[in-house]
């Protein structure tokens, strides 16, 4: 099942006419491990958590370290030692507080850890993000910081007109040009995102079943 449904996402992805490279994220939070561990064995790697310390149980229950982890949950500073550890993305960055500890506590062991800022595109007081407004003033204190290593943006737009938002995003991506990476399109609209230029999706439902 969740084999032939990662194939069918591949699919809509490569029904998408596009010229950016797309990585498809598995969003597995809620999904026990042996339902990730079906998506490892149809080949996906890379995959998305949004809770800490359910993460972290996975991740030490797989310890499979070919695997690429992405947090894209609400971040709270007192997590920031253990996700820096832990992950190879974090798509959810909405402070720069956050990313001075991110940066502190990534080990230096590691590479410097991928970020993307959250814009809160649609503003949406029930959503974290920066506001498109904030952006230009965050980004250079984000920059400066040793490890950690600013890739680009990630969205979570309302269903209703997502298609604008994620135009919206393009345009603000098309302002950084030394930015490379568009976190945006879950299950029901990737289409609309990787049109829009979105270089990664993040899907849960379609891959693993809808949650309890
Ligand atoms: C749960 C979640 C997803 C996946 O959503 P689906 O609609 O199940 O594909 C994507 N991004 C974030 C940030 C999520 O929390």
């Amino acid at each position: 099942m969740i084999r032939s449904n990662l194939e069918k996402v591949k699919d809509r992805i490569a029904s998408v006419k596009h010229t950016q490279q797309v990585r498809l994220v598995a969003v597995s939070k809620t999904r026990s491990v042996s339902e990730i561990q079906q998506a490892i064995d149809a080949g996906q790697r890379d995959f998305g958590e949004n809770y800490l310390q359910e993460a972290l149980n996975k991740i030490d229950a797989i310890g499979d370290q070919s695997l690429v982890w992405h947090f894209v949950g609400p971040i709270q500073s007192n997590k920031t030692a253990k996700i820096s550890e832990n992950f190879d993305w974090v798509h959810s960055l909405d402070r720069v507080k956050i990313a001075e500890r991110l940066s502190e506590r990534r080990p230096r062991s590691l590479r410097p850890l991928n970020v993307l800022l959250q814009v809160n595109i649609d503003s949406e007081s029930t959503k974290s993000g920066v506001s498109l407004e904030e952006v230009a003033g965050i980004i250079p204190q984000i920059e400066k910081l040793p490890n950690i290593s600013l890739r680009g943006f990630m969205c979570i737009p309302r269903p209703e007109n997502s298609a604008q938002s994620f135009s919206k995003m393009a345009e603000l991506m098309s302002k950084y040009p030394k930015l490379d990476s568009l976190s945006m399109g879950m299950s029901l609209d990737l289409e609309l995102a990787i049109e829009r230029g979105a270089t990664i999706v993040r899907i849960g439902t379609d891959i693993f079943g809808k949650r309890e």
